[in-house]
């Protein structure tokens, strides 16, 4: 992973400004992005809360011009940690879906109050917008106006935006890497859902929430598609052969990965056995919980 400036002009209008938090879930660290050409700007994801990015974005800012809105992708403390704090410097409200709990599908919502899920990798539980906003709303800025488009999948509150012929997808659609789906935030059904939707919409660059941009969205979205559904026929082949737990399955599946991608991958197995739960594709004893042992459901076998 070569990394690339601080801070580099992407094209006109859009600058992107790269935090200082690399890491295996961030890779070169958060991205932030700064939109238009006027005296005002508009700010995607202040990232983590760290005096030196902050100074970084507001010394990115073109002399004379200031920031009036910041958007937030979603509550993720690498997305909106400094989003309180960059407020307070410029005045500037911040603009979300709404706080960390907002936007989770009913199962989630039930199996985080009733289970022991794990999951909350990250998390801003102290995060609250000033504005909240909705899917498919406009929003009027200095730099044009900004669709506000619900996509959960990576976390029930994230939202993409689109402006001008492109598209700023946080952390749903990356080029890096597929995104870390961890539930109760993460919702592999709301995933495939918010793919789908994107599919819709016009193919655009995109602009994730770490790495480079991506030139065609549509084909990394399908790209990512078929490697879900991939992932999927593998748990469903790995259960074939027997009832297993999730570490034992996620290794079945992954094969031998290090303990720290092992751990996130056993998340994204856990996604995936929730969806196919919700299928009745798979049955889970006792109950659907993270220590469960599961197994194909009996019309399957
Ligand atoms: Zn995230």
């Amino acid at each position: 992973m070569e990394r690339p400036e601080t801070v580099s002009m992407l094209t006109t209008g859009l600058i992107r400004v790269i935090a200082p938090n690399p890491s295996p879930m961030t890779y070169w660290g958060t991205n932030s992005y700064i939109l238009g050409t006027g005296a005002a700007r508009v700010l995607i994801d202040p990232g983590p809360k760290d005096s030196q990015h902050q100074q970084a974005m507001l010394n990115a800012l073109p002399h004379g011009t200031v920031i009036s809105h910041i958007l937030v992708t979603h509550a993720h403390k690498d997305h909106s940690g400094g989003a309180q704090d960059l407020a307070q410097a410029t005045g500037a409200k911040v603009l979300a879906f709404g706080d960390a709990r907002s936007g989770r599908s009913e199962v989630m919502t039930q199996l985080a109050a009733t289970t022991q899920m794990g999951g909350g990798e990250g998390v801003d539980m102290t995060f609250e917008p000033d504005v909240l906003l909705k899917d498919g709303q406009q929003i009027e800025t200095p730099a044009g106006p900004i669709t506000a488009l619900h996509t959960p999948g990576h976390m029930g509150n994230h939202l993409c935006f689109a402006w001008n012929n492109c598209l700023f997808s946080g952390d749903l659609i990356m080029g890096w890497s597929s995104s870390l789906i961890s539930p109760p935030d993460g919702d592999a059904a709301a995933f495939r859902d918010s793919c789908h939707k994107l599919l819709m919409r016009p193919d655009t660059p995109l602009f994730a929430g770490h790495g480079a941009p991506v030139e065609s969205g549509h084909a990394r979205i399908n790209a990512l598609l078929v490697h879900r559904a991939k992932r999927e026929q593998q748990i469903l082949q790995a259960l074939e052969y027997k009832s297993m737990d999730l570490k034992t399955l996620t290794k079945a599946v992954y094969g031998n990965l290090e303990s720290f991608t092992l751990k996130a991958a056993a998340r994204n197995t856990l996604a995936h056995l929730i969806d196919l739960k919700e299928q009745s594709k798979i049955e889970a004893t006792p109950n659907l919980h993270e220590s469960a042992v599961f197994s194909l459901a009996e019309n399957k076998v």
